[in-house]
């Protein structure tokens, strides 16, 4: 068994007001106890209007409950309206950024070189990006999975420096995987997870990667998180559609029970 601690972590996406974000919250608190949080990061990414009222929550009852946010900006300040520094994120006490989703890059054109920037201002910061790489149901067709992986982390993490490798995390998600039902079977997420260590282990090194972890998202839901847990090198899952259901994201959260 690997001495990396999990993650569990809940993409959002455009759902919920701040409101709604609350009471998701506080009905999976309700929900967990703690062994359940125990010996494992759990966190919820919000839309960023939720961040703050995350924040209090999280506060006032002591939550042992991390906050994500679905995106920044790579500079510090300035003329770029509409935008969000990985700055502002730490000072609401955001501890991750999901850099990279596969919804940014096919909705929103962001590129490894963008993602790369970002990437880099989250460390700045001091916060963990979870980087998404994952390949379409053509390249995998083509059989390109690998080298579009490959690809993808080689160009988002050129020239990073990561103060510690538990700052750095990478979800695995096909994006055919996402949002669909189709889950990759264990085998081959963990085939595809194993792959994304060993690039690690060349882009940084061999002992570096042995301690990053690398998450599998895509339709991961209650039925399916022990089996791809049970996977050596699946650390965690990066959880869309089944993180607004408080007691499906409960249940995954909870999956050693
Ligand atoms: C995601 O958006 O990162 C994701 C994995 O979504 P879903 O779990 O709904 O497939």
């Amino acid at each position: 068994m690997s001495s990396r601690t999990p993650v569990m972590a809940g993409n959002w996406k455009m759902n919920k007001d701040h409101l709604e974000a609350i009471q998701l919250v506080q009905k999976l608190a309700y929900h967990l106890d703690e062994a359940d949080w125990a010996g494992q990061d759990v966190v919820v990414c919000p839309p960023s209007v939720a961040l703050r009222s995350i924040q209090t929550l999280i506060d006032s009852d002591h939550l042992p409950l991390e906050l994500g946010a679905q995106n920044c900006h790579w500079e510090d300040a300035g003329a770029f309206t509409g935008e969000i520094s990985a700055g502002m994120l730490a000072r609401l006490d955001v501890t991750w950024v999901i850099c990279g989703h596969s919804e940014r890059r096919a909705l929103f054109g962001e590129t490894d070189e963008v993602v790369n920037r970002k990437a880099t201002a989250v460390l700045r910061s001091g916060m963990r990006p979870i980087l998404c790489v994952g390949e379409t149901l053509d390249q995998r067709q083509a059989g390109a999975a690998e080298s579009v992986v490959t690809g993808q982390l080689r160009a988002s993490l050129a020239g990073v420096t990561v103060p510690s490798p538990e700052q750095l995390v990478v979800a695995y998600e096909p994006v055919w995987a996402i949002g669909t039902g189709k889950t990759a079977t264990a085998d081959d997420a963990q085939a595809m997870c194993a792959h994304v260590r060993s690039e690690l282990a060349e882009i940084f090194t061999p002992d570096a990667a042995s301690a990053m972890r690398v998450l599998y998202g895509g339709s991961v839901k209650p039925g399916n998180i022990r089996e791809l847990m049970a996977q050596q090198d699946i650390d965690g899952a990066l959880v869309g559609g089944a993180s607004l259901n408080s007691d499906d994201f409960a249940l995954i959260v909870g999956h050693r029970r």
